[in-house]
């Protein structure tokens, strides 16, 4: 391996003072401590307390959003989300190919169909440009819905996620889902704290979704939540993620078919202290971006992503973009054999055994990035 890249590993190595640096790991201080200790000593861990409340009212005036709505992983926030917008069995809906599982398998645990489509250089996320020339082809309105004339299904909703933090092209996405008549669901898994032209990722859509597990910008152990302006919805994702029951001071009474869904007390209360220090968390991303900056900025062939033109990216996961001449995965062996974990970005969806089958447009720009994209350590840190 040539010097640049040992200088690179020494450089990671020191920084976080650590033989093995892991890809992103969550810090607690007392406040965790303080907050899940009330719960133990208290008793209510579980599906009843006051945590889940104060979470989901920290959350949504953080995001700047009428309401948010805690369940126990990301997924089935996705889950909930396109289910309470009207997906159904049968449906397409547009996903990007280059994403992590969980988009497009939230959309086929309700008999729908994730139709893959590629994304731009500039964000990493759903290219509005090349979608709309795909749709203009392959769609019509018929009746004020967008159908797919290849597989005559309707098409119902566009389901973009923000890669790494990075913002998608929100106001070409929104003019899309417009002309089109789709329904626009954020799957702001990655996105606290990063804003489109100053507002928060995940107040775009009609609804959106939200991950704190163990590896994202703040954690409540494993947990998501379902994030809307619409009251109503609100209301509907809360009764749905709740077994459906109707209240009742002791009657079961439940009216159709509902998710264990809840987001556990003690797994709220170690979002509450987290929630607290986003600010900090952002302000030593960004710091770590010029720290990483720095590094690269006589780097031969290698380059870090940047947010997007008029965002403000969380950098949740630091990424570095590899020249084509680069042979990916020996660049993987050697900065992880030097306890620097890195990994490749996904393998696209649309090459998965289970999603080959499902339509697909032109995915050109994703075939390149796969074999570019490498994310390097991004555990928040004090940069000296
Ligand atoms: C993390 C993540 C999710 C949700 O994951 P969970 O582990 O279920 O919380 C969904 N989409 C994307 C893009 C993610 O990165």
């Amino acid at each position: 391996m040539n010097k640049q890249w040992i200088k690179f590993a020494e450089n990671i190595n020191q920084l976080y003072r650590k033989n093995f640096v892991p890809l992103h790991e969550p810090t607690f201080n007392e406040k965790e401590v303080e907050y899940v200790t009330d719960c133990v000593k208290t008793g209510w861990v579980s599906s009843v307390g006051s945590y889940v409340t104060r979470f989901e009212e920290d959350l949504a005036k953080f995001v700047g959003v009428k309401r948010a709505v805690a369940v126990v992983n990301g997924t089935a926030a996705l889950h909930i989300a396109l289910k309470i917008v009207g997906v159904e069995s049968n449906d397409e809906v547009l996903l990007p190919s280059l994403t992590f599982i969980a988009t497009a398998n939230a959309v086929s645990y309700l008999q729908a169909i994730p139709h893959f489509v590629d994304v731009n250089e500039e964000t990493l996320g759903v290219d509005p440009f090349k979608l709309e020339k795909y749709l203009e082809e392959i769609a019509e309105l018929r009746q004020g819905e967008l159908y797919n004339k290849q597989t005559n299904r309707r098409i119902k909703a566009l389901l973009p996620m923000h890669t790494f933090g990075h913002p998608c092209m929100m106001d070409e996405l929104i003019t899309l889902c417009e002309k089109y008549k789709l329904i626009l669901i954020e799957d702001a898994a990655e996105s606290l704290g990063s804003y489109y032209k100053g507002k928060h990722t995940g107040t775009f859509g009609k609804v959106s979704a939200m991950s704190f597990n163990g590896n994202k910008i703040i954690t409540t152990g494993g947990g998501g939540a379902i994030l809307t302006n619409d009251e109503e919805l609100a209301d509907y994702a809360k009764h749905l993620t709740t077994t459906a029951k109707v209240p009742h001071r002791w009657e079961f009474i439940h009216d159709e078919i509902g998710f264990n869904y809840r987001m556990p007390n003690i797994n709220a209360a170690l979002g509450c202290a987290q929630l607290e220090k986003m600010p900090e968390y952002i302000k030593q991303k960004r710091n770590l971006t010029k720290f990483y900056e720095n590094l690269v900025a006589n780097f031969e062939g290698i380059r870090l992503f940047r947010e997007p033109f008029n965002t403000q990216s969380n950098y949740w996961l630091q990424a570095i973009l590899l020249d084509e001449h680069y042979n990916r995965d020996e660049i993987l062996g050697f900065l992880n054999e030097q306890g620097v974990m890195s990994r490749p970005i996904w393998t696209p969806m649309h090459e998965l055994e289970m999603f080959i089958q499902c339509p697909k447009m032109d995915l050109a720009v994703t075939e390149r990035l796969k074999q570019r994209v490498i994310n390097i350590p991004s555990t928040p840190i004090e940069v000296r």
